[in-house]
């Protein structure tokens, strides 16, 4: 099985093309999901973006906040599209998936689906949670943001 990163699991699971602007000229990793670069790999230098633009207002959950580059699995979901209608969502090879209820989050965390799959919920406005959000391979356990992997079937985070 293909070990996903996040970023790359959400922009393939909606058909979505990666973007770079450049190539990197040296070895480096993502300013936002922390993943590797080699030199030459496509991305986009940290100048191309937003980032330093002061409308950031999330910079510490960058995995990689002094970087240089961002990946180009990361820059086409780095939208309002991502933070506003994507911010309770569960993630699958077939699609995204609104968990807008609290019906509906009890029912992913008793009956998960198939694995790989990903689920985030936000807990405020605007949270870029998609590259901070492990790809599941076990159904039989989830992490809640930063806690630490507990069961769904416990319900503890
Ligand atoms: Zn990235």
């Amino acid at each position: 099985m293909k070990p996903y990163r996040p970023s790359a699991f959400v922009r393939e699971a909606l058909g979505i093309a990666p973007i770079a602007m450049a190539v990197a000229p040296y070895d480096t990793h993502c300013i936002l999901c922390g993943s590797g670069i080699s030199a030459g790999a496509p991305c986009t230098p940290r100048a191309e973006t937003n980032f330093d633009a002061g409308t950031f207002n999330d910079v510490p959950s960058a995995q990689n906040r002094t970087g240089s580059f961002l990946c180009p699995d990361c820059l086409p979901l780095w939208r309002k599209e991502f933070l506003q209608s994507y911010s309770k969502m569960l993630v699958t090879p077939e699609g995204m998936f609104k968990i807008a209820s609290n019906l509906d989050a009890a029912s992913f965390l008793l009956a998960p689906p198939e694995t790989p799959f990903m689920a985030y919920i936000s807990n405020a406005q605007q949270q870029h949670l998609i590259w901070r959000t492990p790809v599941n391979y076990s159904p039989s356990a989830s992490r809640c943001d930063s806690a630490p992997v507990c069961s769904p079937s416990a319900m503890t985070c």
